[in-house]
């Protein structure tokens, strides 16, 4: 199975051959960086969770003749070019596509990025580590370190594929971050995708005339701290009546508004969609010798858990 996996990744990307062009800013390196990357592709191919547990694992005995010390792949990995990593990325995604091993979602080729926290340690500290205070159970207070990175993938019905990602830097927030990786990614990859979806901290003025301006839609979620916009919607919720529909065991009644001059800062109009769903209860009926399927309190909008509002800007 790794001889398959390593065969088909040379096959169709060439794998081993792209990676030969990443650098680092060793001096006097003695083992090759290809090499380095490689461990470290090996590790993520046999499913291993660090670099510790791939070294330790009896059934790759004959690989680790070919391996690079824990301690040597994670310095070097430290001062890795990622320019080179991102071109490489790029080649991959490339051929991916051109293949037509990625797919979009509904027509659409539809990107989403977010924030992520990767690694906590009590001990380990670098400059890009972010740190905060947790309290163990028996009431002593600890500094924790920990990394944050946003991530750009582009989604697909089967596969996703990550395009890009940046690191949240100590004292920033996850806009920040997200702003630089988002102004990348349009660099990198103009044609890759048409929307950009993001939970409720992306909707902000920034972000969006960002995509505006590259001609993408943007979504995101709309939370009550919007309020202007968040009371238009309701408001006109009240007004109008919803599509309801109903796919698989839920039940959807969804409104589409489309408002202007409700978010200062964002000139363009905006389409707001509201969608309550509910999803039937499975009770013991009366008799308690078989189940039925009750919506609480026999309405179809009681007791519905009220999706978030999602603002998409107007054409
Ligand atoms: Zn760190």
């Amino acid at each position: 199975m790794f001889k398959k996996l390593i065969d088909y990744s040379n096959k169709i990307f060439d794998l081993f051959s792209i990676i030969a062009s990443i650098t680092d800013r060793r001096i006097k390196a003695q083992i090759a960086t290809v090499k380095i990357v490689a461990a470290i592709i090996v590790m993520h191919f046999t499913n291993q969770g660090s670099l510790h547990s791939l070294s330790q694992e009896i059934a790759f005995k004959k690989l680790k003749a070919y391996l690079p010390s824990v301690s040597t792949i994670a310095r070097t990995a430290d001062s890795m070019d990622l320019a080179d990593i991102r071109d490489v990325a790029l080649a991959i995604y490339k051929k991916a596509r051109a293949k037509k091993m990625l797919a979009p979602c509904h027509g659409m080729w539809v990107g989403v990025v977010d924030g992520h926290e990767q690694i906590t340690s009590a001990y380990c500290k670098c400059k890009y580590c972010k740190s905060r205070t947790v309290t163990r159970k028996d009431g002593i207070k600890d500094i924790q370190y920990y990394h944050e990175f946003t991530t750009f993938i582009l989604a697909g019905p089967k596969v996703s594929f990550i395009l890009d990602l940046e690191p949240i830097l100590p004292g920033e927030g996850e806009i920040t971050s997200a702003y630089r990786l988002i102004e990348r990614v349009l660099a990198n990859y103009p044609k890759a995708f048409s929307v950009v979806i993001g939970d409720g901290l992306y909707l902000k003025e920034t972000v969006f005339n960002l995509l505006k301006a590259h001609h993408k839609y943007a979504i995101a979620v709309l939370k009550e701290e919007r309020r202007q916009l968040f009371e238009e919607a309701n408001r006109l919720s009240l007004l109008s009546e919803p599509e309801s529909y109903r796919q698989g065991r839920t039940y959807y009644r969804v409104w589409d508004h489309s408002i202007s001059g409700c978010w200062d800062g964002y000139g363009a109009d905006v389409r707001v969609i509201v969608s309550e769903e509910a999803t039937p209860v499975r009770v013991h009926s009366k008799d308690g010798r078989s189940f039925e399927d009750k919506l609480k309190q026999g309405k179809l909008d009681v007791g519905h858990k009220s999706a978030p509002l999602k603002i998409i800007p107007a054409v």
